[in-house]
């Protein structure tokens, strides 16, 4: 398909499928935070099942396979992702018990009901929304199979409206810990953790990597406007965290299916 026929949308998303490939991450998180979050969990073995929902390239995947023993499927909606997802694999030999697979967290997943012991999904939940997320993918998980995820949440009972106004127009379901903690107890989980992730998963992992990044996407798309305003809008992101940080950030939250 010619650049002429694409819509801009489509223009758009093939950008930031680019600018996101560039950097280990796709959202905050560490590998420290990944395996603090793993310690929650036991019972896992050689023959386990897990899914990362919403994988991006696979960063969190792979601490999580040289962590844990099992099978591991990444799915993401972005094909260019799980490109990366599979080579990152292959390079640290682990295609032997690491997949990526496309597909739409919005569809069925691919999975038998009740076949996997563990559901991971870092900053990826919030495509189909925190409450919806836990309640399907509940079926999936076999009886006392865990979820961890992690998910944009509020700190405090109330805060500055520049940074409310913005969550609103990104995310409406960004909520209280106790209230998520609530949802996640709702859709048949025992909670079992929740922490919050440290200031270094957004600074050193996630915001550092993609400045470095921003330069040369910017050189390479000199004069394109969509990817300008991609890059502004990035940087606005991290001017807010930096302003707000004492009111949101990211927190994971850890279940296990009654
Ligand atoms: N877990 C990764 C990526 C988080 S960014 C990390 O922590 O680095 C969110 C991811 O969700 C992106 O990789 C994006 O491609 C993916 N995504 C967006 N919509 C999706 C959908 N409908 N189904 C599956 N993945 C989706």
């Amino acid at each position: 398909m010619s650049n002429e026929c694409k819509t801009i949308h489509e223009f758009d998303f093939n950008l930031i499928c680019e600018y996101f490939s560039n950097v280990e991450r796709q959202g905050p998180g560490s590998p420290e935070v990944t395996i603090k979050a793993l310690g929650f969990i036991d019972n896992l073995t050689t023959e386990s099942r897990i899914a990362d929902l919403g994988c991006g390239t696979g960063g969190q995947t792979m601490t999580l396979a040289q962590n844990t023993p099992g099978q591991i499927t990444g799915l993401d909606l972005f094909p260019d992702f799980i490109n990366i997802f599979n080579r990152n694999a292959r390079t640290l030999g682990l295609s032997g018990r690491v997949k990526g697979i496309v597909g739409s967290m919005q569809e069925t997943l691919p999975f038998e009901k009740e076949s996997v012991d563990l559901i991971w999904s870092e900053g990826a939940i919030y495509n189909i929304g925190f409450e919806r997320g836990l309640n399907e993918w509940r079926q999936y998980l076999k009886k006392d199979g865990y979820i961890a995820v992690s998910e944009a949440s509020w700190f405090t009972a109330e805060r500055p409206a520049e940074i409310y106004d913005y969550w609103m127009a990104h995310y409406t379901e960004i909520d209280t810990i106790p209230n998520k903690v609530a949802q996640m107890q709702n859709a048949g989980y025992i909670p079992v953790a929740t922490f919050i992730l440290p200031e270094n998963c957004w600074t050193e992992h996630y915001f550092a990597p993609c400045c470095k990044m921003q330069q040369a996407f910017r050189e390479k798309h000199r004069g394109n406007k969509a990817a300008e305003e991609l890059i502004l809008s990035e940087r606005h992101e991290m001017e807010l965290y930096h302003r707000y940080k004492e009111f949101y950030g990211y927190v994971f939250y850890i279940g296990k299916k009654l």
